[in-house]
C-alpha cells in the first residue's frame, strides 16, 4: 500500500494513507460547508434533533440554537435504527422540512445518507452530507460521496481503530473528494455505564496524523444529557474543530435519543462556557 513518509510514522505505529496523512507543517484542510469553515481558528458548532419529528420540532429547535450561536443545523431524515420496529425517520418528507427551515432561517443542514441509492436524494438537500458510525466501513457508499461534490462528515465506527477511520476518509478522497470532516463519536469497550466511551485521545491523535478538521460528539459519545456539556468543554479543550450535539426542544417526547439531548437553555449555557474554553485554548466560537 502507498502511504505518505513523514516524521509522524516514528512514534506512531501506523500507516497512514496518502492521501489523508498530514505532511510536516501542513495546516488543517479548511472544509467549506455552504459558507462556514470548518478546520480554521473558530470551533464550529452543529447542534439539532437527533431526528426531524416534524415542522414545529424542527423549527422550534433550529431557531433555538441559531440564536444561541450554532452554526450548522443536525437532523436526520433517515435514521439507523438497532430496532426495525423503532421510528426509521421521516424519509424524503424531513429532507423537505431540512430544506424548509433552511431557507428560512439561513442554517446550512447536515443529514445522514445510509445507502448509495440516497446519495443523490441526500445531496439535493444537504449542505454537508453524514456517512454514520454503522456505514463507517460501507466501501460503496463511501465511493458514492467520494464522488459527490457535497463536503462529507464522516463519523467514526464505534469499534473502528484510528487505522481503519482514517482508511475509510481516504476512500473518499481517492475519488476526488476532499471535503471531509472527521467525527469521533465513541467506541464500543468494556464499559456499560455510558452509550459509548467518547475516545477523546483520538483528538490529539487524529489531528498530529491528518489534516483533515476534526470534531467531537459527546451525545452519542456519552448518552447521558448530564455529561455532554462536560465532555464538550473537553473536547474544546483538547483540540476538537468542532462539536455536534442533539439539543430537542422537548426531549421528554423526542423519537429518538431524549436521554442524551441536551434541553434549549441547557444548550444556550453550554455555548457561553464553550466560548471560554476556546478562547483559553486560542480558538473562538462565537
Ligand atoms: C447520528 O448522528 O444521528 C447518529 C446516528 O450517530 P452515529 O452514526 O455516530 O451513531
Ligand atoms: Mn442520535
Amino acid at each position: 500500500m502507498e502511504t505518505i513518509s513523514c516524521n509522524k510514522l516514528e512514534d506512531v505505529k501506523i500507516t497512514i494513507p496518502k492521501q489523508v496523512g498530514k505532511l510536516e507543517n501542513q495546516k488543517t484542510t479548511i472544509v467549506n460547508v455552504s459558507g462556514i469553515e470548518v478546520g480554521g481558528k473558530e470551533v464550529v458548532i452543529f447542534a439539532g434533533p437527533c431526528a426531524v419529528e416534524n415542522k414545529e420540532q424542527l423549527f422550534e429547535t433550529a431557531k433555538s440554537v441559531k440564536a444561541s450561536g450554532a452554526k450548522i443545523l443536525r437532523g436526520g431524515a433517515f435514521k439507523p435504527r438497532s430496532s426495525p420496529y423503532s421510528f426509521q425517520g421521516l424519509g424524503k418528507e424531513g429532507l423537505e422540512l431540512l430544506s424548509q427551515v433552511n431557507k428560512a432561517l439561513d442554517i446550512p443542514i447536515v443529514t445522514e445518507v445510509m445507502d448509495t441509492r440516497q446519495v443523490e436524494l441526500v445531496s439535493e438537500y444537504a449542505d454537508l452530507i453524514q456517512v454514520g458510525s454503522r456505514n463507517m466501513q460501507n466501501f460503496p457508499l463511501l465511493k458514492e460521496v467520494g464522488k459527490s461534490k457535497k463536503p462529507v462528515l464522516l463519523k467514526r465506527g464505534m469499534m473502528a481503530t484510528i487505522e481503519e477511520f482514517l482508511n475509510a476518509a481516504e476512500y473518499i478522497l481517492s475519488q476526488g473528494n476532499n471535503q471531509v470532516i472527521l467525527c469521533e463519536r465513541g467506541i464500543r469497550t468494556f464499559e456499560t455505564s455510558t452509550r459509548n466511551t467518547l475516545d477523546l485521545s483520538a483528538v490529539p491523535m487524529l489531528k498530529h496524523l491528518t489534516h483533515l478538521p476534526v470534531i467531537v460528539d459527546p451525545s452519542h459519545g456519552t448518552g447521558l444529557r448530564w455529561m455532554v456539556p462536560i465532555m464538550a468543554k473537553a473536547a474544546v479543550a483538547a483540540g476538537a474543530d468542532g462539536l455536534i450535539m442533539e439539543v430537542h426542544y422537548k426531549p421528554e417526547i423526542a423519537l429518538c435519543d431524549g436521554n442524551q439531548s441536551l434541553r434549549l437553555n441547557e444548550f444556550s449555557e453550554l455555548m457561553v462556557d464553550l466560548g471560554k474554553i476556546a478562547k483559553a485554548v486560542g480558538r473562538t466560537i462565537l
